[in-house]
């Protein structure tokens, strides 16, 4: 049995009965929302598609699962429109690759995740190969944005709906993770299961942990702006950026009425009362054109951000 989410196992499920019954579309949609577990979900898929036994979820053995997992299979092909547009020469090479004979098991699979990235050529040139299937090949795509894909490469796809968890479920499933308990204490600034585990992958639960209590000891005076970005730098501050645009998002929101989380009352009161909801307002535009600037200018970062603190 799979170690996955527990709201991925049906759609898992759902697909390893058509592998079974040598039922399965050659070409995969999965969908979802952000952060749900949609990239998960279709290498859990993946790797049952690659397994040389016939059966319905990979055996964990054969040569290809072992391939699989070394992740050095050559006839599993990825691309990742995560890190930018997928372009057309990217589809193309690896449709060249993927017509020879497959290398070790019976299958081939090519995946692309983040779909969408896929410029009108990359996504005609898919079109193409899933029009002129070669023989045991399958094409596994998953997307957050399924409505921007071209209608003819989503009506080629066996469509796989990925459900969103409730928070409880998030909750549940982040607690059987490394740091769950803090991980669990950043509802603030997401719910997504997925987008908060890769903040713990990536060493950065630190820095939004402590967001809520630097801040709101900022606010009444007990630590200095200098204090509270100590150990920033040009590798952490959009991150940083990102944090207070989540809380001043936050209490927008609490003041048309939306709850608010726990941990940001304290911030919530002290903002109003400064500020009120008019400038509040103005200070989320303004970081998120400090965000984008961050890219553009040769401006000191910190310098900037410490500008843009001096006016909370
Ligand atoms: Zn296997």
């Amino acid at each position: 049995m799979s170690n996955i989410a527990h709201w991925l196992m049906p759609c898992l499920q759902q697909v390893q009965v058509l592998k079974k019954t040598n039922s399965l579309s050659h070409a995969l949609l999965i969908m979802g929302a952000d952060g749900v577990g949609q990239e998960e979900l279709a290498r859990e898929m993946v790797k049952d598609l690659m397994c040389e036994i016939d059966q319905a979820a990979a055996c964990g053995q054969c040569h290809s699962c072992q391939l699989m997992r070394a992740d050095t299979h050559p006839d599993f092909r990825v691309l990742d429109g995560e890190i930018g547009s997928i372009k057309v020469d990217q589809v193309r090479l690896l449709v060249r690759q993927i017509s020879q004979k497959p290398q070790v098991g019976q299958n081939k699979v090519v995946l692309i995740t983040h779909a969408q990235a896929m410029n009108i050529n990359a996504a005609n040139a898919v079109l193409k190969a899933l029009e002129e299937p070669a023989a045991r090949t399958y094409f596994v795509l998953t997307s957050s944005q399924s409505t921007s894909l071209l209608p003819t490469i989503r009506s080629r796809c066996l469509l796989v709906n990925v459900p969103t968890p409730n928070i409880y479920e998030v909750k549940q499933w982040l607690l059987q993770q490394p740091d769950g308990e803090t991980l669990s204490s950043l509802f603030w600034l997401t719910t997504q299961p997925f987008r908060l585990l890769s903040i713990q992958q990536q060493g950065k639960l630190s820095l939004y942990a402590n967001l809520p209590n630097q801040l709101s000891a900022l606010l009444q005076g007990a630590a200095s702006i200098s204090d509270v970005l100590k150990g920033l730098d040009s590798n952490n501050i959009e991150d940083y950026c990102n944090g207070l645009a989540a809380i001043l998002h936050q209490c927008i929101c609490h003041s048309t009425g939306a709850p608010l989380d726990a941990a940001l009352q304290d911030i919530y009161m002290a903002l109003i009362t400064r500020l009120g909801i008019h400038s509040l307002m103005m200070r989320y535009q303004a970081l998120q054109k400090l965000k984008s600037d961050l890219q553009k200018t040769n401006l000191n970062p910190i310098m900037q951000l410490t500008h843009e603190l001096n006016q909370w």
